[in-house]
């Protein structure tokens, strides 16, 4: 049986053996891999980490894991490919925790996937105090939003609401009616309708708004009642009299965005409404009975609230039986602190178990899974994580360490793909891939015990790894702030009133530990501060992202900020962010840097594209004409597994080339343009290299290490750190005048130190240029070479917020208190 078979092999020699590895770019790797062992596999970026960890050891555990369930649950289980490898022994089942955003729900919650939220409903179920009215215990499920037993009705259990009030529907209450004091109404006929019947029915429509009585405004504006009256129009003779149906204001506002089929319709009515907390359920989405069953004097909504550090100490008397309560109290109380705790060391005691996981960092999500995975109680598998580093702050590194020990001692191999040399330096073994990336990479330089890698001269890896070798950051010369951007009494998540100044024309690294409010500061507030200054919303401007309640949500959290200084120097804002470039498999590199553009214009100008009559258009697969129209140019096929979106299998027609027969008859040198597509930009810049628009793009791809992508590489299969390096290769393509605000949110993520250089270097060019960069950042590479540096602190959450300090690398790294100071210190000269 398997499961015997597992077994023994588990006991054989301790190693997963790998033979003949032909993933991606791997060269028939062999490598031996110990079980038992906190691995890190490390190595330039695109040199075939994550394809020997992921796209091979993962893959075929994955794959043999499938092979071995009941078919009927098969299709619950989204399943990866079959790696391209000879032979893999000594495979336990392996678990990966991966970064990738999940698909974004705006109901998983730090509680839902850390499970916290199960059992606190399960205390507020089973040890809660009820008032003495209630008719019984609730049910757990009572004590969530997200069950039909448990939501609020009026939300859904989403807590938000549309409201509408006198304010938000009559925007001029000089005006009468008849000009339109209702603004909320529709326009046109049907506006007119309603002026027509309101005098039908006995209300002036000739005098200002304000000048009604209090009962007919109310009226007008919130009856549900609907007469119809019969309505005679005055200003036209022709028409008949009719039957006419009176709305009110928020009727009308509210039925159409219940039931509109239009976005702009809806759009329209939707700047006359408040979004804002469910007033029925404060925005808790629970139903009042559960609202009203309290623990320590609480309602699981208020406990929901609070930085997972505030309900430890809530939780702590209780435990300890300080607080008089019963067995069952202090028994699930226990389970739920011990959990908590291992969340607190991880450095998330900020989060609060309400908080959305869409608003998370990929790096905070995967040490939320990490810490969950603590309890599970698996022994004998392998956990697959990627850089379980990012976004942490280097004073954060060592409680991650404690935590892969754990899983290490509960009898697990823990196999990272990772570039932050503190946690490579600590690992028990290293598998190095390269020595370069793509073609250039894909062998095992080394595989053994950490410290054996300096005896390995083609190791870049090397270089960084050990400190004896490792040369203070080589920085040019300070560049003097062109002035400053100031910003007053900022007031959003943990900010409170922070003052900060930002000096332009400069680079500026923004550091902080996990929580303390880098991102608030950089990619919330000043990306809105900079953009309203520079696009003020028009007021027919649309509001929202229909739809999306996440954009609901931020837009009834917009920043406070007082007074925002020194705006004008500035004429453009670029945040360089590392959401995908795309959603579908449409998009790519080639679309996206608009190279694909100049391709498609050199294969039109062929004779044989003449002769056919093809245009540029013709060799576009986002078109009919030359697409395959079986896939419609994507290449792939959704695949609909039950439950599970966004599978993808190559298309039966096409193969995966998007182009139908006849287009690909025509060559540009020799290739098809499905074949150009399937070119590296290291090979396409040979290759393109008379084509100088698309050459130019390619350069400055290469320039920021990616020379390793494929032209045609799908959106949905670029990490995060990829494309944001699009979008910087992007920015350096184009050559611009006047000044523009850079924001880039930890640049470095996936990338080996090696690489770090090479974005610095470009870094220096947009400022040089005389830009402002600023960047939120970890790597005290980065950090030592920027001209200024603000670092938020001290802690995370309501601990942080506030500038522990700011001014130049050196002066930073002198602070007495920063704990930035003593990491910065190190890397400088
Ligand atoms: P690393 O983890 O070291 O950054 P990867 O293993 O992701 O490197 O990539 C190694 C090489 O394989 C790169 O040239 C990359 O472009 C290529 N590659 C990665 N994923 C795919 C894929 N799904 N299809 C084809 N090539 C890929
Ligand atoms: P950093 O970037 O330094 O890790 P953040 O700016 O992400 O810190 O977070 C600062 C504080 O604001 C934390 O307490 C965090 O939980 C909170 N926070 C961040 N984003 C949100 C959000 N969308 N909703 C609620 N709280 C948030
Ligand atoms: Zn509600
Ligand atoms: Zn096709």
């Amino acid at each position: 049986t398997t499961v015997s078979r597992m077994l023994s092999e588990n006991q054989s020699e301790g190693f997963v053996r790998v033979r003949g590895a032909r993933e991606n770019n791997l060269r028939n790797v062999n490598v031996d891999v110990p079980r038992d062992a906190i691995v890190a596999f490390t190595g330039v970026s695109g040199s075939g980490k994550s394809s020997l960890a992921f796209g091979t050891i993962f893959a075929e555990a994955q794959r043999r894991f499938f092979e071995s369930v009941a078919p009927y649950a098969r299709r619950l289980i989204q399943q990866g490919h079959t790696p391209h490898v000879d032979e893999i022994t000594g495979l336990p089942p392996a678990v990966a925790l991966q970064q990738r955003r999940g698909t974004p729900s705006s109901r998983s919650s730090v509680g839902t996937v850390t499970t916290l939220s199960n059992s606190l409903r399960m205390m507020y179920s089973r040890a809660g105090i009820y008032p003495t009215d209630a008719a019984g215990r609730l049910e757990s499920d009572s004590f969530s939003p997200n069950t039909a037993m448990g939501a609020c009705p009026r939300c859904h259990g989403l807590g938000l609401a549309h409201t509408v009030s006198e304010e938000s529907m009559v925007l001029d209450a000089t005006l009468s009616i008849r000009d339109g004091a209702i603004t909320a109404w529709p326009g046109a006929w049907q506006g007119k309708n309603l002026r027509d019947i309101v005098a039908v029915l006995g209300y002036d429509i000739d005098v200002p708004w304000k000048d009604l009585s209090r009962a007919d405004r109310d009226w007008i504006l919130f009856t549900e009642e609907q007469p119809v009256v019969e309505v005679v129009p005055q200003r036209d003779r022709i028409a008949k009299p009719y039957q006419g149906r009176f709305w009110s204001a928020k009727s009308f506002v509210l039925h159409t965005l219940a039931d509109s089929k239009s976005p702009n319709v809806r759009q329209r009515v939707l700047r006359y409404v408040d979004t804002g907390p469910c007033p029925d359920c404060g925005g808790s989405g629970l139903k009042p009975e559960a609202l009203a069953v309290t623990v320590a004097g609480q309602s699981i909504a208020a406990l929901n609230a609070l930085p997972m550090t505030a309900l430890a100490e809530i939780l702590r008397p209780i435990v300890s039986g300080n607080a008089a309560s019963s067995e069952v109290a202090v028994t699930l109380a226990g389970d739920l602190l011990r959990r908590i705790d291992v969340l607190l060391e991880l450095g998330l005691g900020y989060l609060a178990l309400g908080r959305s996981t869409p608003t998370l960092s990929p790096g905070e999500m995967q040490r939320l899974r990490i810490a969950t995975q603590l309890r599970s109680g698996l022994f004998g598998v392998i956990y697959v994580l990627d850089e379980p580093s990012a976004g942490l702050h280097p004073a954060d590194a060592e409680p991650l360490l404690l935590v892969l020990e754990q899983l290490k001692l509960s009898g697990n191999s823990v196999f990272v793909v990772e570039h932050n040399m503190d946690v490579v330096g600590r690992a028990d073994w290293v598998v190095d891939v390269g020595p370069r990336a793509g073609e250039g990479g894909g062998e095992v330089l080394y595989s053994g015990p950490t410290a054996g890698l300096a005896a390995v001269d083609a190791s870049v890896t090397r270089r960084y790894l050990f400190a004896q070798d490792r040369e203070p950051v080589a920085r040019g010369e300070l560049r003097h702030p062109l002035g400053w951007l100031g910003l007053t009494d900022v007031t959003r998540h943990n900010l409170q009133g922070l003052d900060a100044q930002i000096p332009l024309g400069v680079l500026t690294a923004v550091t902080g530990v996990s929580g303390s409010g880098k991102s608030t500061l950089v990619s919330q507030v000043l990306a809105e501060a900079v953009g309203q200054h520079l696009h003020p919303e028009p007021d027919d401007a649309p509001v929202l992202d229909l739809g999306d309640p996440d954009a609901d949500i931020e837009r009834a959290e917009r920043p406070k900020v007082g007074a925002v200084t020194g705006l004008e120097a500035v004429d453009r804002l670029v945040q360089v962010d590392q959401k995908p470039i795309g959603r579908t498999p449409r998009s790519n590199l080639a679309t996206y840097t608009g190279l694909f553009d100049a391709v498609r214009a050199t294969f039109a100008a062929t004779d044989e594209a003449r002769a056919r009559g093809f245009t540029a258009s013709r060799f576009s697969f986002n078109v009919a004409g030359g697409r395959c129209e079986t896939c419609l140019g994507e290449g792939f096929v959704a695949v609909g597994l039950l439950f599970l979106p966004g599978s993808y299998a190559p298309c039966p027609d096409c193969g995966g080339s998007r182009y139908n027969p006849d287009t690909l008859e025509v060559t540009y040198r020799g290739k098809n343009i499905a074949e150009v597509l399937g070119l590296t930009v290291d090979a396409a810049l040979v290759f393109l290299t008379d084509v100088t628009v698309a050459a130019r793009s390619l350069e400055t791809l290469r320039e920021v290490g990616l020379g390793y992508l494929r032209l045609g590489q799908p959106a949905t299969e670029l990490s995060g750190g990829e494309a944001q390096r699009i979008k910087l290769a992007t920015e350096l393509q184009r050559a611009r005048r006047g000044h523009t605000l850079y924001l880039l949110d930890e640049p470095t993520t996936g990338l080996h130190p090696a690489d770090v250089d090479l974005l610095l270097h470009q870094l220096g060019r947009l400022v040089d240029a005389g830009n402002t960069v600023v960047v939120v950042e970890h790597e005290m590479d980065v950090v030592a070479a920027a001209d200024w540096v603000i670092d938020l602190g001290p802690g995370g959450g309501d601990a942080g917020g506030r500038i522990v300090a700011a001014g130049t690398p050196k002066a930073v790294s002198t602070h007495p208190t920063s704990r930035t100071a003593p990491y910065l210190k190190r890397r400088l000269a």
